[in-house]
């Protein structure tokens, strides 16, 4: 899990417009920003600024309607194994184990029992799960499936992390752990993440830069670059002025 396996992330004039039964909605209009290798952005905007909809195309889960995302120099069509993806509502097969979650992708990726093994016990470790490696999601709390979601991304070692409000539906203590350690693996991989979340102070503490988000149609407004020195918290010079200045754009 090397630096130089992060991918560079760039949309481009990306607009995604819906055809509804109330009509056409225009989710996104005109959004471009990239995400550098190796560099953690938050995406933020109140609920129906499209940061889903964003989130699906970069994916390749939805086609834009227009503009184009680009994965290095590979326009994004279709989903891609070198991209992890967390979805707020977890979505892990509730017949299979923490384990056989974890595995799920190397399985699928032909890769040899043998080193699947090794490198599912890796990762279970990693996000803290060794107890529970035979448990079922059903057996789990919340930021336990989401620890089982983040190791499954992890563990096809993608070159891009796309996050969709991961930890929109845990608690308060919980969130505060999961960002933790996040961060910490963040740091120690390198991995390019893309992480999108309706929380201002979630997205100030974690990112490099915050890609602030505008509803009816949905377009960036600003893109606030988060220079105070990590591990960060709420009391330290710049975070709340940071914090205010999103507030603010969100608001007008
Ligand atoms: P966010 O994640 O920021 O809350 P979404 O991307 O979910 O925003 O939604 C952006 C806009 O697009 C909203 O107005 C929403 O109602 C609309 N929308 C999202 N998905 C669909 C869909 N499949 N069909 C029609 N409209 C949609
Ligand atoms: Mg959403």
């Amino acid at each position: 899990m090397a630096i130089d396996d992060a991918s560079r992330v760039r949309v481009e004039d990306v607009g995604k417009r819906y055809d509804s039964d109330q009509g056409p909605v225009q989710a996104l209009e005109g959004v471009s920003f990239e995400v550098e290798p190796g560099e953690f952005v938050c995406l933020v905007g109140p609920s129906g600024s499209g940061k889903t909809t964003l989130f699906r195309v970069v994916a390749g889960l939805e086609r834009p309607t227009s503009g184009t995302v680009y994965l290095d120099d590979d326009p994004v069509t279709e989903p891609n194994a070198d991209m992890g993806i967390v979805f707020q509502e977890y979505h892990l097969f509730p017949w299979r184990t923490v384990r056989g979650n974890v595995g799920f992708g190397l399985e699928k990726g032909g890769v040899p029992a043998d080193e699947r093994e090794r490198r599912v016990q890796e990762l279970i470790d990693l996000v803290g799960l060794a107890e529970f490696e035979g448990s079922y999601p059903k057996e789990l709390s919340g930021g336990m499936k989401q620890r089982v979601g983040l190791a499954r991304a992890l563990a096809v070692d993608p070159a891009l992390l796309l996050m969709d409000e991961p930890f929109g539906a845990v608690d308060a203590q919980t969130k505060e752990m999961l960002q933790d350690e996040l961060l910490d693996i963040w740091g120690r991989t390198g991995k390019t993440v893309l992480f999108v979340t309706h929380d201002i102070e979630e997205a100030v503490k974690l990112a490099d830069r915050v890609v602030v988000m505008d509803a009816d149609p949905g377009r960036v407004s600003e893109i606030v670059e988060i220079d105070v020195p990590r591990p960060r918290s709420r009391t330290d010079d710049g975070f709340g002025e940071h914090y205010e200045r999103i507030l603010d754009l969100i608001r007008d």
